[in-house]
């Protein structure tokens, strides 16, 4: 069969003895949309451009989409990106690329069944479509066409919200807000420890806007790298998030992940004047890069706005445990 348009229109109808070729959704608990979602809001991160080639990861940013429309729609169940996540690759024309040690999930024929967040991420390094289809995807005339397919098959009586939720970027929305008011501290019993893909969704916030008010450097090395849409530091908790759920901006910090690895382990800490203090004990060799040591003494890259500096009683508690460590 030749993969063009009207093939794919008929991959994202539901399956029927009319339609052999259909979405294969379950229908136990009546018709579950999970699929159709996802299918939306990859498409949308296509069309963002937040999705420019052939991966779809596990993202945050693919994640807070899926919840998006999925609150938009008003679906009872607890949204799980995870499902349809795996069970696509039954349709045809998802595919995955294993993560190293794990290439059973490739396999059409694999047994395995992988369907938690965190399964999927240590297994799969991302999904891809057929060829044909995702620069069907990239053309607007044609992606649109298939937006259409997917909302008139499976949300024809919901598509004033659709077509409001397709207009809202979700995951930059979570940013601006974190970043208009600095980020919040959670109680305890707002964070539940198994919802990984909240985790995930928050995580990335606090990372884009954290990493963002440091222009993506280093704030230990000055070390910057972009390529497209990534770079190379990442949102680092002062006081660790697993235990004073703290996420507000000025407990951020934007670090290489080689400083990130250093500063979890009180490798080195921070004054109150922002100067760098680093363990005695380190012992380096660093013919390529500059050694830690060096850094001793030095002030920390900070963001121009001081209401995000690194907030004092935040780097006294980090200082305190350094202390603790070295004596
Ligand atoms: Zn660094």
């Amino acid at each position: 069969m030749i993969k063009d348009i009207n093939y794919y229109r008929l991959k994202f109808s539901p399956r029927s003895k009319f339609n052999k070729e259909g979405l294969n959704v379950s229908r136990s608990a009546g018709v579950a949309p999970n699929k159709p979602i996802l299918l939306l809001s990859v498409i949308e991160l296509i069309e963002r451009s937040h999705i420019t080639d052939n991966r779809i990861y596990l993202s945050p940013e693919l994640i807070a989409t899926f919840f998006k429309f999925w609150h938009e729609l008003e679906i009872e169940r607890k949204p799980d990106i995870g499902m349809p996540f795996f069970h696509l690759k039954r349709d045809g024309f998802w595919h995955f690329k294993s993560n190293l040690g794990h290439e059973y999930i490739e396999s059409s024929q694999s047994k395995v069944r992988v369907r938690t967040v965190s399964g999927l991420r240590q297994a799969v390094e991302y999904a891809y479509l057929d060829p044909e289809l995702f620069f069907l995807l990239k053309n607007p005339t044609s992606r649109n066409e298939l937006i259409l397919v997917l909302i008139d098959s499976w949300f024809s009586d919901k598509t004033q919200q659709l077509e409001r939720s397709l207009s809202m970027d979700a995951f930059a929305n979570i940013s601006d807000e974190l970043l208009t008011e600095g980020g919040r501290v959670y109680q305890r019993e707002e964070i539940d420890t198994s919802d990984t893909q909240t985790a995930i969704v928050r995580d990335g916030a606090f990372r884009r806007i954290v990493t963002s008010v440091y222009g993506h450097r280093c704030a230990f090395c000055g070390l910057q790298i972009l390529n497209n849409q990534e770079n190379i530091v990442d949102g680092a908790h002062i006081k660790p998030f697993s235990k004073f759920y703290d996420d507000r901006i000025n407990n951020g910090l934007s670090l290489c992940k080689n400083h990130h690895w250093a500063f979890d382990r009180f490798w080195f800490t921070i004054n109150d004047d922002y100067t760098i203090l680093v363990s005695d004990n380190l012992h380096e060799d660093s013919p390529h890069a500059t050694p830690m040591k060096t850094f001793h003494g030095q002030r920390l890259l900070l963001p121009n706005n001081s209401s995000h500096h690194p907030r004092l009683d935040a780097i006294a508690w980090h200082r305190q445990t350094f202390l603790e460590k070295i004596a």
